[in-house]
């Protein structure tokens, strides 16, 4: 009887074990905030043979999602309940925030040995609050912000880039794969964020100048397609003059070529250029063409155009360019 009972012990502890740190028995996923990201990658998961949980205060979303294959949940508590993973895309710090430690959060109602997955992007400081208290109820926690978009939400090219503890990265990497191409292992909680964080306020930095350069060169008679054959073929070549060109007409895919809508929103990249000032100013890293970025897309935002793609802000230069040049 003895024997019997250390061999169940030992038996329990192997079970647990497995269940903290391999990624065999993570099927049952819980995904927090089904919007314009979370929609799509709680469908790829399904798709992949996941059994996806879904909560999210719209009942719109809730309904997108079911299409999907994704059970719809009616609080946190009830999508977390037996769950081995729980992914979360939310929109704001405090969102994350309130999601994870409020009394009806997360952490409250997640099992033991769950790994909690948040891609939301937010200030590193924000999982770095949450990871100790994580920690202390006995579930793995890693911030993993993505680049990529809607389309990249939509066919699972997404990039993760990740901070926590490895081995709840290296937990996480199979359901990652399901929803995205790329996975990056940043360093310690909060890696993840930084890196997106550096990530976007060069994509919005870049993108300004292009838009910058590409409304002088035009304003000086030049032919705009021949600019752009000069800028990808020069140095000034960058990911805004290769596929994100911010003047209509010129890369059919990109969204300056339909409205400048669809794409990445005005409003998402000042969110992510203050989440940046605000990281830089904590350690006084001067980031003064990141400080002129947010003046800028913020501008763009007061005058009504927040949901327009970010590369909206050439119609701004351009507006200021033709007042000078009547
Ligand atoms: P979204 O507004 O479309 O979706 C957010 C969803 O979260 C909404 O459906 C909302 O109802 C839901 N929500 C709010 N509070 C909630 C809660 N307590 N519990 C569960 N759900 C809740 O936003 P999005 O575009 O999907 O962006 C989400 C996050 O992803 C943001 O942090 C954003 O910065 C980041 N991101 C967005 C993009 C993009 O191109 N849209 C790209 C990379 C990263």
């Amino acid at each position: 009887m003895a024997a019997r009972s250390i061999l169940n012990s030992q038996y329990l502890f192997v079970t647990f074990t497995k269940r903290a740190y391999s990624s065999k028995a993570d099927k049952n996923v819980a995904f927090l905030g089904l919007g314009n990201m979370g929609g799509y990658m709680a469908a790829n998961l399904a798709k992949k043979g996941f059994t996806v949980r879904g909560y999210d205060p719209s009942k719109e979303a809730l309904a997108a999602a079911a299409k999907n294959g994704i059970t719809g949940a009616s609080s946190i508590a009830a999508a977390v309940e037996g769950a081995d993973v729980v992914v979360s895309i939310l929109p704001s710090n405090k969102v994350v925030l309130d999601a994870y430690l409020g009394k009806d959060g997360v952490i409250a109602h997640a099992p033991k040995g769950t790994l909690l997955i948040d891609s939301s992007t937010v200030d590193p400081n924000v999982p770095k609050q949450i990871h100790p208290v994580a920690t202390e109820k006995s579930v793995g926690f890693i911030d993993a912000p993505v680049s990529g978009g809607v389309m990249g939400a939509q066919n699972a090219t997404l990039a993760f880039m990740a901070g926590g503890r490895k081995e709840d990265f290296d937990r996480s990497v199979p359901l990652l794969k399901a929803m995205g191409a790329k996975q990056f292992f940043c360093g310690e909680i909060g890696a993840g964020q930084v890196a997106k964080l550096c990530n976007n306020m060069l994509m919005g930095i870049t993108g300004m100048a292009t838009a910058e350069c590409m409304n002088m060169g035009i304003k000086m008679g030049l032919d705009p397609q021949v600019l752009l054959d000069v800028l990808n073929n020069s140095s000034a070549r960058s990911w805004s003059t290769e596929v994100y060109c911010p003047v209509p007409g010129l890369i059919p895919t990109a969204p300056s070529s339909r409205n400048y809508d669809g794409g990445f929103k005005n409003e998402l990249m000042v969110k992510d250029l203050e989440l940046a000032s605000g990281m830089a100013l904590g350690i006084r890293s001067p980031i003064p063409l990141g400080a002129v970025a947010t003046q800028l897309y913020r501008i763009v935002q007061s005058r009504g155009y927040g949901q327009k793609d970010f590369s909206f802000i050439f119609q701004l230069l351009k507006d200021e360019a033709d007042k000078n040049n009547p």
